[in-house]
C-alpha cells in the first residue's frame, strides 16, 4: 500500500469516526448538566401573573424582552387584568404600547383574546387551546404551558434555540416547526418543558451569536461545533 494510501485511509477513518460520534449522542443524557443549571429558572420577562404573562408573550415577538419589561408596568396599572384588557380600545393602548414592534397587529389580538377569555382563571392552559387563539403560536403557547408549571406538550424554541440546537449538533434544520420535532425526537417528554428554556439561557448567556464561551460552556464536550473548532485549530 502506498504512503498517500495511507493517509488517505487515516483521514477516512478519522472523519468516519467523528461523524460516527456526533450521531452517536445520547442527547437524553448529555443535555442533563444543560437542564440541571437553568432547572426552574424563571424566564425573562418580568411578569407577575399569567395574564401579564400572556400579554407580555404576545408583545414580545420580534421585539426585545427588556423593551416588553420597560413599558409593563404601566400598561399593567391601567389594565391589571383580562376583563380591563376586554374594554381596551386603540386609542388606550396606544400610548402604552405604541413603540412595540408590530403593535397594530398585537393590539388587535390581545383585544380579541380579552373579548374570548374574559376572566384571568379562563385562560387556557392546553396547548390546543393556546394555539387557537391570536397572535399565539407554539413557542409562546411553550413559554406559557412552562411558566405554568403545566405539564410540556412540546419543546420552546426561540432564536437563540434556533442557533443553538444547530451549533450542539442536537437539530440539523433552521427551520424551529422541525428543530421542535427533532428535540422531541431525543429527549424524553418529562424533559420537554425545561430543554427548550436550558438552550435558550445557554444562547443567551454563553452561545452568543458572535464570541461564543466554548471554554466555560457546560456541553462543550458534545457540541458539534465546538469539536469542530477545535478541530480546525480555531
Ligand atoms: S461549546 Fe461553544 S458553540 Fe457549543 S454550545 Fe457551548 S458555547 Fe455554544
Amino acid at each position: 500500500m502506498s504512503y498517500i494510501s495511507i493517509i488517505f485511509l487515516f483521514y477516512f477513518y478519522a472523519s468516519f469516526k467523528n461523524h460516527t460520534m456526533a450521531n452517536k449522542t445520547d442527547w437524553a443524557q448529555a443535555i442533563q448538566p444543560l437542564i440541571k443549571k437553568y432547572k426552574g429558572k424563571k424566564h425573562p420577562l418580568e411578569y407577575k401573573n399569567i395574564y401579564q404573562l400572556l400579554v407580555m408573550v404576545v408583545l414580545s415577538a420580534q421585539d426585545s424582552d427588556r423593551h416588553i419589561n420597560s413599558l409593563a408596568p404601566e400598561l399593567f396599572k391601567a389594565f391589571p387584568n383580562m376583563e380591563a384588557l376586554s374594554n381596551a380600545t386603540p386609542e388606550t393602548l396606544f400610548p402604552l404600547v405604541g413603540k412595540v414592534r408590530n403593535f397594530g397587529n398585537k393590539t388587535k389580538w390581545l383585544s380579541a383574546i380579552a373579548k374570548q377569555i374574559k376572566k384571568d382563571k379562563d385562560i387556557p392552559l392546553t396547548m390546543e387551546e393556546l394555539v387557537a387563539l391570536p397572535g399565539i403560536g407554539r413557542k409562546s403557547a411553550n413559554v406559557i404551558i412552562r411558566e405554568a408549571s403545566e405539564k410540556a406538550e412540546g419543546v420552546m424554541v426561540d432564536l437563540h434555540v434556533v442557533r443553538v440546537a444547530q451549533r450542539l449538533g442536537i437539530a440539523t434544520s433552521a427551520d424551529p416547526k422541525k428543530i421542535e420535532q427533532q428535540i422531541m425526537e431525543v429527549i424524553p417528554p418529562e424533559d420537554w418543558g425545561e430543554v427548550g428554556m436550558a438552550i435558550s439561557f445557554l444562547g443567551r448567556e454563553t452561545c452568543r451569536p458572535s464570541h461564543p464561551q466554548h471554554e466555560e460552556c457546560v456541553m462543550n464536550s458534545v457540541c458539534e461545533y465546538y469539536r469542530k473548532q477545535t478541530k480546525s485549530g480555531k
